[in-house]
């Protein structure tokens, strides 16, 4: 099989595939997007017509991924760290239903929060809800672990994590293919009660998943992709886990330290590897990208007299990326750094494209609550998407931005406590995934609200994906039962200003809940779309 240069998404994407892989469920978020992007147009994925589109927020992606391998089809389910949470109810049960075909649960975190609203480490969630996680350390290991994931997945009868982050997803390399697996036949769970969460039946589970803990861990024992490197110099001894692994190799190679390297990519950890591991070494230093998850299990695991490093004592921060300069200066060394980065690329801090229709909506909205504020004061609530760099100069418009779905929420919360006007902001995509549920709320306590629906035809922030509210923003708000009156579809263009200004005080000042949609599709993807039609017309 042919070499692919392939991003770390790419390369697990490509594995899922070629894995037998029959539906991928996912909602986009850096740094996980690109695995989805990849399946829509991998040829394997299109010939197979294997199943690829969005889905309208990561709790749904995980449930359908369940519903699929409760067929005994192999599955994945896709999403960012902060998106686990979102799905963490059915994440957690899966646990306890398990998998009849293959279901691998793909998690790809942001430390440092190049694009996040927090840094948080999903194999807490791994651990917490007893399933095996795997962590690869390249973009081969992403490939190759499908696989295995798989397998895991299909003998236990358990979800696998595969956890990525944003360094591993996003650099590309050389990534080796073996030969596709077909995909599974249809054939549902030999126990028919399998998927059946009442209490008597999740007892018993429950029952299950711990005592297969220690099988889950022998497993670990004998992964392939936990190996233990010789080193002449035991003085320290170094657990390197995932990603960081990299980092260690970068910064031991270096300096030509001989420590050995006990390196961790699948979970639970193999506690017999470490013990002897440590045995062998005066002292510790755990190198893990994240949280100190090693580290902290270690504390209670080994002799009290073994002296361990990390996170936890300060020998590296307890946020942000490793890299190998904080490997170098934990290890007593200089650090790594080269060059200054070229100018070119710092300093380049986040805003609004020129054009972008959120700005005229800003702007309106800025002019129609002068009448209510007072310069300073704060009272609209917003969400995640690009509409949030309406907080920043010159727009400054909105106050808040908690999570996905929140801002009508937040909204309501206020309005409950007399705040008058509260005002949500939230993108169409990000309605679709969870501001629904949200407004039902307003409706049921007849809430003097009003939402604004900044439709720009896409998922922006992420690079212009579908989603599933598409066309259907009107008829959703009416069907959920928002006053059609109130429902008001405007275009945000300048020479709309008046208009869109006068018809958001007249909703300010509707007793009630007031539905506004500016409506005009973001500049990146009419360019793209525009290039796409000529291209199609030239031909
Ligand atoms: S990507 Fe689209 S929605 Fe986002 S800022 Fe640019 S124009 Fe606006």
């Amino acid at each position: 099989m042919k070499k692919l240069m392939l991003l770390g998404d790419e390369a697990l994407a490509q594995g899922v595939v070629d894995a037998g892989c029959s539906g991928v469920f996912a909602y986009p978020g850096t740094p996980s997007t690109e695995v989805m992007e990849y399946i829509q147009k991998c040829p394997e994925a299109l010939q197979r017509d294997i199943h690829r589109t969005w889905s309208s927020n990561e709790k749904t992606a995980v449930e359908e991924a369940v519903g699929m391998s409760y067929t005994g089809k192999r599955t994945m389910s896709c999403m960012k760290h902060v998106g686990l949470n979102v799905a963490a109810d059915p994440f957690m049960n899966s646990a306890f239903v398990g998998a009849n075909g293959g279901h691998i649960v793909t998690v790809a975190d942001d430390p440092s929060m190049h694009s996040s609203q927090n840094e948080q480490d999903s194999r807490f969630y791994a651990k917490f809800a007893m399933i095996p996680c795997l962590e690869p350390s390249n973009q081969q290991e992403c490939y190759d672990m499908a696989f295995h994931a798989y397998e895991l997945s299909e003998k236990y009868h358990l979800p696998v994590m595969m956890r990525l982050e944003t360094r591993l997803s996003h650099s590309r390399s050389g990534v080796q293919r073996r030969e596709m697996l077909a995909e599974n036949e249809l054939k549902l769970p030999e126990d028919r009660n399998q998927f059946m969460l009442l209490p008597a039946f999740a007892r018993r589970k429950y029952k299950h998943l711990i005592e297969i803990q220690p099988d889950l861990t022998e497993e670990s024992e004998n992964s392939p992709y936990n190996w233990v490197e010789e080193g002449k110099d035991s003085s320290l001894g170094i657990i390197a886990c995932g990603l960081a692994y990299n980092y260690v190799k970068e910064a031991t190679t270096r300096y030509n330290c001989e420590y050995p390297i006990l390196k961790i990519s699948q979970y639970p950890i193999p506690v017999k590897m470490i013990e002897k591991f440590v045995d062998d070494c005066e002292k510790i230093l755990v190198v893990e990208e994240g949280q100190p998850l090693v580290e902290e299990m270690l504390k209670g695991a080994i002799p009290k007299n073994t002296k361990i490093t990390g996170r936890l004592n300060g020998a590296f921060t307890r946020d942000g990326e490793m890299d190998p300069n904080k490997v170098a200066v934990a290890l007593g060394k200089e650090t790594l750094s080269g060059k200054g980065l070229p100018e070119v690329v710092t300093g380049r801090p986040p805003a609004l494209c020129v054009g972008c229709p959120h700005i005229d909506s800003y702007k309106s909205l800025n002019e129609a609550l002068k009448s209510y504020v007072e310069d300073g004061q704060r009272y609209v609530f917003s969400d995640i998407g690009c509409y949030t760099l309406g907080f920043l100069p010159p727009y400054n418009s909105i106050n808040t931005c908690l999570d996905m779905g929140a801002s009508i929420t937040m909204a309501k919360g206020a309005a409950d406590a007399g705040l008058f006007p509260a005002i949500a902001v939230i993108g169409d995509s990000t309605f679709s995934h969870s501001g629904m549920t949200g407004l039902l709320d307003c409706i049921y306590d007849k809430t003097n609200l009003v939402i604004i629906i900044l439709d720009n035809s896409t998922t922006g922030m992420t690079g212009g994906q579908d989603y599933t509210g598409f066309g259907k923003l009107e008829a959703i708000c009416s069907g959920m039962g928002v006053e059609k009156e109130h429902i008001r579809v405007i275009t945000p263009l300048s020479r709309q200003f008046e208009e869109n200004v006068q018809v958001l005080k007249e909703e300010i000042e509707y007793e009630g809940v007031s539905v506004i949609i500016p409506r005009r599709e973001c500049v990146q993807t009419m360019t793209r779309r525009m290039r796409a039609k000529k291209k199609q017309e030239a031909k």
